[in-house]
């Protein structure tokens, strides 16, 4: 038996936890603020609404998809990403027809069979946020404000926003008649892959990652020079959201991300210090997902961000993020009926919220007191037969070594004053 996990995941070991909870919770704690609610949901789905709701010409459906037939034969997938599963959920338990807008956040595990490599895995942790119901450019605004705020919080600058306008159905359809007539041109030039999605959905070829079709889209066409009047207006108005709010953004046409059921705002966070996986954030408008999948048409726009990668990014940039935190005290013990009385004491002590610990090993003094220095505890307290008599004890501050005395009935007083 192989002891290896498997390809493309990732244990995350005690002594890099604390880092994750920290971004965790400055992420709940940012999506507080801008009400944001959490939703969770199921790590498996029916593959077809992945098929449909990211779209069957996408990267991720057409070859990363954790795809099986359960004991039912039903097709199940394991979830590539956040959105249709959120979408789902607010269909089939009607959020719609609560006040609008609808303010969901989540923080999932997502799984594509990718080529592993930096920044990339099998599975990876994305938190997402999706804005139903507001169709306005001042929701567009909203969202990219949010991510704006986690860089900011986390002290992250050298991230570059980068936005697009990929139009609705109607602008679209000329669009990729267009661009379907310069690829046609180029055909040959395209990879395998292209060539077929050049047929059923030619804007998916900005998606593509091989050099050769990147070559190839240099001189096409752009949606964002071809969109209607009102997706014009709508995404200037959002800019000036944008502006008014202080924020730096640059416009990048060769962005379209998921495309089939995206509309109007698209946008990118990218780092340029983490390598070829700099993306760190991506997201969009959708106002025509929930339509097609199953729900009445209603409005979206939502992100979705890599942990790994802003993690990856934190480092980078050198800052530094909590470590686990140290015990404050450590109680040693002299002995079986001293050994019961700390394992009295800590559990008092824990059950106050102080960060007590005791032996577990049998150890001798010497030993736990070594221990006690190792696992950097605050104060130490040794107790044995004349401690528990005079209800009495030396607290050792290990930094300083200074000792005062202490009754053990005051303990948790000493640690929550
Ligand atoms: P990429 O262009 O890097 O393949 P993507 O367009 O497939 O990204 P999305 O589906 O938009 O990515 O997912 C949102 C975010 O999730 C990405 O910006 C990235 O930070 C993260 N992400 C996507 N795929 C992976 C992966 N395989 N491993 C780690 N993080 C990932
Ligand atoms: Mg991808």
């Amino acid at each position: 038996m192989s002891l290896k996990a498997p390809k493309g995941t990732i244990d995350i070991l005690p002594k890099d936890s604390a880092k994750w909870q920290f971004v965790e919770k400055t992420l709940r704690d940012i999506c507080d603020s801008f009400q944001f609610k959490e939703i969770r949901i199921p790590v498996f789905e029916h593959t077809e609404l992945y098929v449909r709701g990211v779209g069957e010409t996408s990267d991720v459906v057409s070859k990363e998809m954790y795809t099986f037939n359960d004991k039912g034969e039903r097709s199940i997938t394991l979830r590539p990403e956040g959105t249709a599963g959120v979408v789902r959920s607010f269909l089939e338990h009607g959020l719609y027809a609560d006040s609008q807008p609808t303010k969901l956040y989540y923080m999932i595990s997502c799984y594509r069979y990718e080529k592993p490599q930096a920044g990339r895995l099998r599975e990876f942790r994305q938190f997402g946020v999706e804005m139903f119901g507001a169709a306005s450019p001042a929701a567009d605004a909203e969202v990219i404000s949010l991510v704006k705020h986690i860089f900011d919080k986390l002290g992250i600058q050298n991230l570059t926003l980068n936005l697009n306008n990929i139009g609705c159905p109607s602008c679209r359809k000329a669009y990729n008649d267009k661009l379907k007539a310069f690829l046609t041109d180029r055909k040959n030039d395209l990879c395998e892959t292209c060539q077929e999605r050049l047929e059923r959905n030619p804007m998916r070829v900005f998606d593509c990652k091989s050099e050769v079709c990147q070559s190839v889209l240099k001189d096409a066409p752009r949606i964002y020079d071809c969109v209607c009047p009102e997706c014009k207006a709508h995404f200037e108005e959002m800019t000036s959201y944008l502006d008014e709010m202080g924020i730096a953004y640059q416009l990048d046409k060769s962005i379209v991300r998921g495309l089939d059921y995206y509309s109007r705002t698209v946008f990118e966070f990218v780092s340029n210090d983490i390598g070829a996986q700099g993306t760190v954030c991506g997201g969009g408008r959708y106002d025509y997902l929930v339509e097609e999948l199953g729900g009445k048409p209603c409005p979206g726009i939502g992100f979705a961000m890599g942990i790994e990668r802003l993690l990856m990014v934190l480092e980078n940039a050198g800052i530094s993020l909590p470590e686990p935190k140290e015990p404050q005290l450590y109680i040693a013990a002299i002995g079986k009926e001293a050994d019961k009385k700390a394992a009295k004491l800590v559990h008092t002590l824990r059950c106050a919220g102080i960060r007590a610990e005791k032996d577990y090993m049998e150890r001798s003094v010497k030993a736990q007191m070594k221990y006690a220095n190792k696992i950097k505890a605050e104060y130490t307290l040794v107790l044995g037969d004349d401690e528990i008599a005079a209800n009495k004890a030396q607290l050792k501050q290990m930094e300083t070594g200074e000792s005062q005395e202490v009754c053990l009935d005051e303990l948790k007083e000493k640690f929550l004053s």
